[in-house]
């Protein structure tokens, strides 16, 4: 059975950036699991494990930037008065804090505290970036009705409900 639209996958992945450096990896944790053509995993990764096969070996799918997390935009670099920010802990640079907008909450990167206000980097921490996956497909089926309906994979790794 090959990849393809209103499939469950199944598989292991490890992420690099181009310079081999690995940021996170399923391998000795559960695999991800996704139902394929439904947007549910990032564009490049999607379109690269288009047609692969459970049997294929290990292969890696490189995904430019703007098929990943996007191009970095400076425009998402901004400074904002510090109430509009919420933190976990004390706001300091190099932190994480939630910013309210019109699609609702965003994370941000905070760079720099003032008195008044923060810079802050509302890019996504891998825009700009190229990533390398290097994939392992465990499985391949068929989508059950239900979740072609739900637009989303049930039972181990996917939705409980
Ligand atoms: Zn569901």
């Amino acid at each position: 059975m090959q990849v393809a639209k209103d499939h469950v996958v199944t598989f292991h992945y490890t992420l690099k950036l181009e310079d081999g450096s690995t940021l996170e990896s399923s391998v000795d944790k559960e695999p991800l699991v996704y139902l394929h053509g439904t947007g549910n995993i990032i564009p490049g990764l999607e379109k690269g494990l288009e047609g692969k096969t459970a049997d294929d070996e290990e292969f890696s799918i490189t995904v430019a930037a703007a098929e990943a997390y996007g191009e970095y935009n400076p425009e998402l670099q901004m400074r904002l008065p510090i109430k509009n920010l919420k933190s976990q802990g004390k706001l300091t640079a190099n932190t994480m804090a939630v910013i309210e907008t019109e699609e609702g909450p965003r994370q941000v990167m905070v760079i720099k505290v003032g008195r008044f206000h923060a810079d802050v980097d509302a890019n996504h921490p891998l825009s700009g970036q190229t990533l390398v996956f290097e994939i392992n497909i465990e499985d391949i089926r068929e989508a059950t009705a239900e979740e072609l309906e739900h637009g989303h994979v049930h039972g181990p790794g996917g939705h409980e409900h």
